[in-house]
């Protein structure tokens, strides 16, 4: 109800999402997330200084629902890349 919120909403130029002052990233596209979601999807490839959404404090703890569905796709399974050293 109160729309005043909607004045400490910050926008990160870098990911293209907004955040409201309680910590709900507005995604571009998809249904809003936490801060720890976007970090774990786009400012931790983002690396830039101008991302807004770098403090661990904010951020909070990352999770593994937080990162893209793991097991799918991230991982091949053919060709062995582990290290043999
Ligand atoms: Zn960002």
């Amino acid at each position: 109800m109160d729309k005043n919120h909607l004045n400490n909403l910050q926008t990160c130029q870098i990911c293209g999402v907004s955040i409201t002052e309680k910590g709900q990233v507005n995604f571009s596209n998809g249904s809003p997330g936490t801060r720890a979601r976007l970090y774990a999807r786009v400012c931790k490839y983002a690396k830039r200084p101008e991302c807004i959404n770098q403090e661990p404090e904010l951020i909070g703890e990352i999770t593994a629902q937080d990162g893209y569905e793991s097991g799918k796709g991230l991982i091949p399974s053919f060709g062995n890349t582990e290290p043999t050293n």
